[in-house]
């Protein structure tokens, strides 16, 4: 009996070990509005069976990209406005896999690897925008970094600055007011941070994605022009079987296990986003 005792206290403290950091675990959210924001058409990968899960337990999922992805390609045949179009439908393909609805999809439509030097206020103005249309309760971004800067290639250290940057400007009332006075948008401040790509020791959430495994890989499996041979020379979305094959097993490597179990980690953090790198 004590034993039993002793085994029930435990798995009931199971979750609270593991996901120390949101008081419920990301599993249990119910009832959220979520905003991801990222730098290419398929950055939701690092999330994309976490945001599939919180979809489908009523929560509502918004991806906000600020690029079209329009340079990610070895194939000398493909023009800007081709990559483009590829990739905006392989992101639409992939979100429908995970049951995000395709009206919930932005893109900003800026320049795959120029965001560091687009015009800062303008792109913040626009986050800001979304943030406030939007009114996410969480905040999926790539991490700037906790204490110091985490390093991220040249648009996803742009994209996690904007984003950490955006977050707080909304806040304010009277930063980009014009949208406040003009557009009848409120302030708004996001009171919680689910951040990707972080610094493994940095990492205090980890969901289990057990069930939403396989529709990863499918999601994943629609970046054709990312994960196939068609990052060297595309040929269409449609795989042979045999590259087909080859594709899902590339992309199951990528995904990491926990006890046994298939994960996606994260640092989440709660509280003003002034704070978000401390
Ligand atoms: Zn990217």
């Amino acid at each position: 009996m004590i034993r039993k005792l002793l085994f029930v206290s435990l798995v009931l403290l199971i979750p609270y070990i593991s996901f120390s950091q949101p008081e419920a675990a990301v599993e249990d959210w119910k009832g959220k509005t979520i905003l991801l924001i990222g730098a290419h058409p398929d950055d939701d990968a690092y999330s994309i069976a976490t945001l599939g899960m919180l979809q489908a337990n009523g929560n509502e999922v918004y991806i906000a990209i600020l690029t079209t992805g329009n340079v990610g390609t070895q194939d000398p045949e493909l023009s800007m406005i081709d990559l483009a179009n590829i990739r905006r439908l392989e992101e639409q393909a992939a979100l429908a896999a995970m049951g995000i609805p395709l009206d919930h999809y932005i893109n900003f439509g800026y320049d795959d690897g120029m965001l560091e030097y687009e015009n800062k206020k303008e792109v913040v103005a626009k986050l800001v925008r979304v943030i406030r249309q939007v009114r996410p309760d969480v905040l999926f971004s790539f991490d700037p970094g906790k204490g110091e800067q985490r390093w991220h290639k040249a648009d996803h250290r742009a994209s996690s600055y904007l984003a950490a940057d955006a977050a707080r400007a909304a806040m304010w009332p009277l930063l980009f007011q014009g949208q406040i006075t003009n557009e009848g948008l409120e302030a708004h401040t996001i009171p919680a941070y689910v951040l990707y790509d972080s610094s493994e020791d940095d990492i205090n959430t980890w969901v289990d994605i057990s069930d939403y495994k396989e529709r990863k890989i499918k999601a994943m499996s629609q970046y054709v022009s990312q994960w196939s041979s068609g990052w060297y020379k595309y040929t269409g979305p449609e795989l042979s079987d045999e590259e087909a094959k080859v594709v899902k097993e590339r992309v199951s490597k990528r995904i990491k296990y926990k006890d046994g179990k298939p994960v996606e980690g994260f640092r989440y953090y709660e509280g003003l986003p002034d704070n978000i790198g401390r």
